[in-house]
């Protein structure tokens, strides 16, 4: 596990870079939050993001993150951004404070009806494939209006934006793209659904500064912060 003050040095760099992409396009530091992902690290170090004033992080697994809630002892909001199967879903509703990862209308009813179940209105976020990239889970962004038109009408769910993962190239713009697409179906479903949907989860250690500049409110950082998993 990376020692305290590591963690502290790389929150800080990130913190600065946020901070340069914000202003290089005109936005306020404010408007974007980190997201420290913590999945395969120990337990240890969601108690450091406490430390370092941190209120939420993201894990990928139900179970994994389920483990973990039990030794971490500290409030802490805890979101998952990884992709859910149906049948965690019941242990994903009592694990998580956000699901991230919501990408069809099977698994959005289902979580709606287990929520209203355990007495839980669940924040979520739509994963949309911006990058249309084969190897990527998330629903189409030619289906995006649909779904969340469905999301707004279950009494158990809370609506608050979407989500992507870019596409891994080597080509930067690759990924700036995806981002821009995200940003753009989110522009077209709240005008189409006179809805708001101000959450925009995107970017990740390699590429939150292009993220950012084309509207990212929040960046899922794991590597950059923790080190290699
Ligand atoms: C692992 C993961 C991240 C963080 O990736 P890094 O490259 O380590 O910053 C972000 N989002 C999702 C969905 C992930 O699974």
């Amino acid at each position: 596990m990376i020692s305290y003050d590591k963690f502290i040095n790389n929150l800080k760099d990130i913190q600065v870079e946020i901070e340069k992409a914000c202003i290089q396009c005109g936005r306020s530091p404010g408007e974007v939050r980190l997201l420290p992902v913590t999945k395969n690290h120990p337990a240890g170090v969601i108690e450091y993001c406490y430390r370092a004033k941190i209120d939420a992080i993201g894990e990928n697994k139900v179970q994994e993150a389920n483990e973990k809630k039990t030794l971490v002892k500290e409030p802490m909001h805890w979101e998952l951004i990884g992709h859910l199967q149906s049948n965690k879903v019941k242990q994903a509703v009592q694990t998580f404070d956000r699901i991230q990862t919501i990408d069809s209308e099977k698994l959005l009813m289902r979580v709606d009806r287990i929520s209203g179940e355990e007495g839980k209105v669940m924040p979520i976020l739509i994963e949309v494939n911006a990058g249309n990239d084969p190897a990527k889970h998330g629903i189409g962004v030619v289906e995006t209006e649909a779904l969340v038109k469905k999301a707004l009408e279950c009494k158990h769910l809370k609506i608050e934006g979407l989500m992507t993962i870019a596409p891994l190239s080597d080509d930067s713009s690759v990924a700036r793209k995806a981002f821009a697409t995200l940003r753009e179906t989110r522009n077209m479903v709240e005008r189409a659904l006179n809805c708001k949907l101000p959450t925009l989860s995107m970017g990740m250690s390699d590429d939150f500064e292009d993220a950012i500049k084309e509207g990212s409110t929040i960046v899922r950082v794991g590597t950059a912060l923790f080190g290699e998993r």
